[in-house]
């Protein structure tokens, strides 16, 4: 099967120049490929996504140019798949029932935390005693230990010990919603997603992508992960530190901006269709013996 590439925005609110950037690294990496790229709203997290907000990303990315190889898909109308796989993880002793709220775990023991997060230290672990008469909340996957490796297009050799720096991770939460994990395995695998391109914020979250990939028998995708855009005071780009949204004044400076950040050369094209093209012959990653778009 060919490259097939996407961008996959929460609509948590319009795209800013860190999105941007996502969405023309990926767009350019299919295209000087010739490959396909698809869009994806993640919306699974609902309480996050205000309504209407997946229709004004899905409307910036248009008048940027980007646009997608066939209509986008919502997240929020695949919960069958989701639940179908981790029904399938379950009665392959891959995943289990929790019952531990965030206060238990803290009494518990010493807690480990990582990035502010709890180290989940196997409690409900059928071989611990389960769920010892309590009521199920979240389900996680059964984390093997060891360190994983993979190769990241940009970033080179990665290692991580999911086991022992995030331990048995949730796939479906306490409050009933998907994860954010499960979700973008699940689709990726099911729109056979050959190329993940996207932010580096994101690079962590890939050895436990790989993982679920592994116990659901899908493919491993490539890796690459592209610079952040940071703001004034150092900070990932967010709507908490007011990332602004991208000014569709000017489609063809936005792009350019996100074209600097990438690593693009200056190109003389001055209307959008024309530094798109430019822009794809351009990218640095392209392979070099695809053959001319
Ligand atoms: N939906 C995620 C985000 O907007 C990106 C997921 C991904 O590209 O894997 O941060």
């Amino acid at each position: 099967m060919g490259y097939v590439g996407r961008f996959a925005p929460s609509p948590t609110g319009p795209l800013h120049a860190g999105s941007v950037v996502a969405a023309l690294g990926s767009w350019l990496d299919a295209r000087a490929h010739g490959g396909r790229w698809l869009v994806r709203i993640e919306d699974v997290d609902t309480p996050r996504c205000p309504p209407g907000t997946d229709r004004v990303v899905l409307g910036q990315l248009s008048a940027l140019g980007l646009l997608p190889d066939e209509p986008p898909i919502w997240q929020t109308q695949r919960t069958a798949h989701y639940e179908d796989a981790l029904n399938r993880l379950v009665a392959a002793g891959q995943a289990f029932a929790c019952a531990c709220t965030r206060k238990q775990l803290m009494a518990a023991q010493g807690p480990r935390e990582r990035h502010g997060e709890l180290v989940y230290p196997g409690t409900c672990r059928p071989e611990n005693g389960g769920l010892r008469g309590q009521a199920a909340r979240a389900w996680r996957l059964r984390v093997p230990g060891g360190e994983l490796h993979w190769q990241d297009r940009a970033l080179g050799p990665q290692g991580q010990d999911v086991a022992r720096e995030v331990g048995d991770f949730v796939l479906k939460r306490a409050d009933g919603l998907w994860a954010y994990q499960l979700a973008v395995v699940v689709d990726d695998g099911a729109q056979g997603v050959s190329h993940v391109v996207r932010g580096a914020d994101l690079a962590d979250n890939t050895p436990r992508q790989i993982l679920l990939q592994r116990a659901l028998g899908l493919p491993q995708p490539q890796y690459l992960h592209l610079p952040l855009v940071l703001a004034d005071d150092g900070q990932k780009l967010s709507k908490q530190n007011g990332a602004a949204a991208v000014d569709l004044q000017d489609p063809l400076a936005a792009l350019q901006a996100a074209g600097r950040v990438l690593g693009l050369p200056a190109l003389p094209a001055q209307a959008l269709p024309e530094w798109l093209a430019q822009a794809a012959r351009a990218w640095p990653l392209r392979p070099k013996d695809n053959p001319p778009l």
